[in-house]
């Protein structure tokens, strides 16, 4: 299978080569078809290593609109290296979309230059959950125009106890918006946020 075939848009085909992505892996052939579509809910059940960022991340720029500076997009991830290492890749993928802005949040960091990143316009937002409910409670962070919102390694962020935290943002987005999961592991807890927060989503495991 080759990346061509998936339907992404041309800056981005035109990158993959560049960064040595030849062939689609098995994630991506199952996920990119279906996220650039309609805006589905999507569960994707993967390890790390297998190209979940890409899976998820080469759709999502496609979706989200590079000439308006509302924040589209929203990327939940445990850590702060797991933030940092997820937009490193959208950065590298996002070469030929020049006015895309893609902003990390997250705890144990100053607060300020996050605040003055998000102030200035961003389409992209990749956080941990703690910093990004402070975010939200002092309306820096809007996500009442978010279009897409992304839970990577969603059973890691609930055995670190952001249970709440992921309640609290998914009740603050719009009700039309895609859910896009990854979990590598599918506990009774991720089922019940799954039925609480998802709508008829299409499952995936490789
Ligand atoms: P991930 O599972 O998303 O953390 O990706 C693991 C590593 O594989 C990262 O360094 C990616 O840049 C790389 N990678 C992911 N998909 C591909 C692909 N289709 N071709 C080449 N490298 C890839």
């Amino acid at each position: 299978s080759i990346f061509s075939e998936l339907g992404l848009s041309e800056p981005l085909l035109r990158v993959l080569p560049e960064l040595g992505f030849e062939s689609p892996s098995p994630i991506q052939q199952q996920s990119i078809p279906l996220l650039i579509s309609e805006p589905i809910d999507f569960i994707g059940l993967a390890q790390t290593g297998t190209g979940k960022t890409a899976a998820f991340g080469l759709p999502l720029l496609d979706h989200v609109d590079s000439s308006d500076l509302t924040t589209q997009a929203l990327i939940i991830a445990p850590t702060r290296e797991l933030c940092q290492q997820i937009a490193a890749q959208l950065v590298a993928f996002a070469k030929y979309y020049p006015n895309l802005r893609i902003q990390t949040v997250y705890g144990g960091a100053p607060i300020g230059p996050q605040i003055k990143a998000i102030k200035a316009g961003v389409q992209i937002i990749v956080a941990t959950p703690g910093r990004l409910i402070d975010l939200i409670d002092r309306k820096v962070v809007k996500i009442e125009t978010i279009d897409i919102v992304v839970l990577d390694e969603a059973d890691e962020m609930l055995n670190m106890g952001f249970k709440e935290d992921i309640d609290a943002i998914l009740s603050h987005t719009p009700e039309e918006k895609a859910t896009w999961l990854f979990s590598a592991t599918m506990p009774r807890e991720i089922r019940s946020l799954i039925k609480k927060f998802m709508k008829d989503p299409v499952e995936v495991s490789v």
